[in-house]
C-alpha cells in the first residue's frame, strides 16, 4: 500500500474518530455491560441475530438448564431447542458445550476472570483457539470486559470504515481489524468509543442498503459522500446535525 494511501486512512480514522467523539455521547470503561462468561456465550449467539432474540435465546437456555454445568451437560438438540430464535441453533449448541467443556477442562471452573492478568496476545490467542471465536468476539470479550487494547470490527465499523477510506473498498473485516489498530492508539478507552461509536452509526445512520448521508458528519471527508453527492458544500456541511437526538431513537448499549 503506498504511503500516501496509509496517511490519507490514518488521517480520515483520526476525523472519524473526533466528529463521532462530539456527535454520540462518550463512554467510560468503569463498566462492563455483562460478565465475561456471558458476554463470550452472548456474542456466539449473536452471530446474524437480532439484538432481541440473541438475548431471548441466552434467557431460555439458562432458564432450562439452570447454569453453565447444566448447558455442557444438556443433550444437544434440547440445547438447540433452546437457542432456537438465533440463526444456526443447530451449530450454535454443540459449539457453545465445546467452548465450555474446553474452559472447564483448563481452567477448572466457568469463568474467565484469569484472563485480566494475561497479556494481550496470550489472551487473544487463546480465546481464538476455540470453536467459533473469531477476532471479533475475542476483542469484544477482551475489550469490554478486560480493557485491553484491542479494536471489534462489526459489520457496522468495517462497512463504515470501508465507506469513508479508512481502510481499501474490499479490506476484510479481519484485515480491517489489523489496519485500523494500526491508526489508532493502543488506547481501550479510545478503541472502545471508536467501536461503539461506529456501531451506532452503522445502525442509525451509515445503513447498510441507504445510508442517512444528509445527517452524517463524516460527510465532509467520507469517499462515498464524495463518489455519489460530490464534495461536501458548506451548506450540507452546516445543515449536519451537531449530535445525535435521543428523540430519533435510542443507542443500544
Ligand atoms: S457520509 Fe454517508 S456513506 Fe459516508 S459515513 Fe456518512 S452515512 Fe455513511
Amino acid at each position: 500500500m503506498p504511503t500516501n494511501y496509509t496517511a490519507a486512512a490514518a488521517e480520515k480514522t483520526r476525523q472519524n474518530y473526533e466528529a463521532l467523539q462530539r456527535f454520540y455521547p462518550p463512554l467510560t470503561l468503569d463498566k462492563p455491560r455483562r460478565s465475561p462468561m456471558r458476554e463470550l456465550i452472548s456474542t456466539v449467539l449473536s452471530h446474524r441475530t437480532t439484538h432481541a432474540d440473541e438475548e431471548l435465546a441466552y434467557d431460555r437456555m439458562l432458564e432450562t438448564f439452570g447454569d453453565w454445568a447444566g448447558v455442557e451437560a444438556a443433550p444437544t438438540p434440547e440445547l438447540a431447542h433452546a437457542i432456537r430464535t438465533t440463526r444456526w441453533p443447530d451449530t450454535q449448541a454443540p459449539r457453545i458445550q465445546e467452548i465450555l467443556r474446553r474452559i472447564k477442562a483448563e481452567r477448572g471452573e466457568f469463568a474467565l476472570d484469569f484472563l485480566a492478568e494475561w497479556p494481550t496476545e496470550q489472551a487473544m490467542q487463546w480465546l481464538h483457539e476455540m470453536p467459533g471465536i473469531g477476532l471479533k468476539t475475542a476483542s469484544l470479550v477482551l475489550l469490554f470486559n478486560f480493557h485491553k487494547p484491542v479494536l471489534p470490527v462489526d459489520t457496522h465499523v468495517h462497512r463504515i470504515a470501508q465507506r469513508v477510506g479508512m481502510i481499501p473498498p474490499k479490506a476484510s473485516a479481519d484485515k480491517a481489524h489489523q489496519l485500523l489498530l494500526a491508526q489508532l492508539p493502543a488506547d481501550a478507552l479510545v478503541l472502545l468509543n471508536f467501536h461503539k461509536h461506529n456501531y451506532w452509526h452503522g445502525q442509525k445512520v451509515c445503513f447498510y442498503a441507504k445510508p442517512d448521508c444528509p445527517r452524517c458528519p463524516l460527510k465532509g471527508f467520507c469517499n462515498y459522500y464524495l463518489e455519489h453527492y460530490g464534495p461536501a458544500t458548506p451548506e450540507a456541511l452546516a445543515a449536519t446535525p451537531e449530535r445525535w437526538d435521543l428523540a430519533w431513537g435510542e443507542l443500544q448499549h
